[in-house]
């Protein structure tokens, strides 16, 4: 069924998109029958989680963190991460720079952008994300790679592809200027409107692996 599921999906995306399967409170079977497919990328919004599968599951696997990620659970995920998709605030982007001069490696990240009108929603202003690219130097183990963006939750796609449409902007007004490549924005039900918009990277967890409790 999830094999199915994924192959179904994967056939029916532009070719530039990239697909990360949020396999987060799933077990590692689930995540084993994406594999057995042939799917590589997953996505866990909680780092304990993520890094007990990453223990028990192949090593090929690139795992994205894609939640609110807490500073002093970086250095956890620090060795193995192969995208932090949720970067809200600087200080967290020093930290995850720390981390990686620790492990003598570069983080790729992307930068999360508050796009929704609803205020719960984590990230950077335009003005606030637009500093931090000017300072980028100061963090020479992060490599800032894209942007990434939640809409509101809502039925109303018309107010959900404005929010995208917003984020898409800011991307390509900056995409050639600071060497960007990825766009993160779209899940389950939202990811027809984020593709449209300009997406190339979708986090579909529910459509794949099914409801989560
Ligand atoms: C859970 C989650 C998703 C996937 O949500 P679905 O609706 O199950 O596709 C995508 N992005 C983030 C940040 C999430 O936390």
């Amino acid at each position: 069924m999830i094999g199915e599921q994924i192959q179904k999906l994967t056939e029916d995306l532009p070719q530039d998109v990239t697909l990360v399967a949020v396999s987060k409170t799933k077990p590692n079977s689930a995540i084993e029958e994406a594999y057995s497919v042939g799917h590589r990328d997953f996505g866990e919004n909680k780092v304990q989680e993520l890094c007990q599968k990453a223990e028990e599951l192949p090593n090929d696997i690139r795992w994205h963190m894609i939640g609110h990620l807490q500073r002093n659970k970086v250095k956890y995920i620090a060795p193995f991460v192969h995208l932090i998709h949720g970067v809200d605030s600087e200080r967290l982007l020093t930290e995850i720079n720390k981390q990686g001069a620790k492990n003598n490696r570069v983080i790729d990240v992307l930068i999360q952008l508050h796009i929704a009108e609803e205020s719960s929603k984590f990230g950077f202003s335009y003005e606030e994300a637009e500093a931090l690219f000017t300072n980028q130097n100061q963090f020479p183990n992060v490599r800032i790679v894209g942007l990434m963006g939640m809409a509101t939750f809502t039925e109303d796609k018309t107010h959900i592809k404005r929010e995208f449409e917003t984020l898409s902007t800011f991307y390509n007004t900056w995409k050639a200027q600071k060497d960007l490549s990825v766009l993160s924005m779209g899940m389950s039900n939202d990811y027809p409107i984020a593709i449209a918009s300009g997406s190339n990277m979708i986090r579909v967890g529910s459509l794949i692996f099914g409801r989560r409790n």
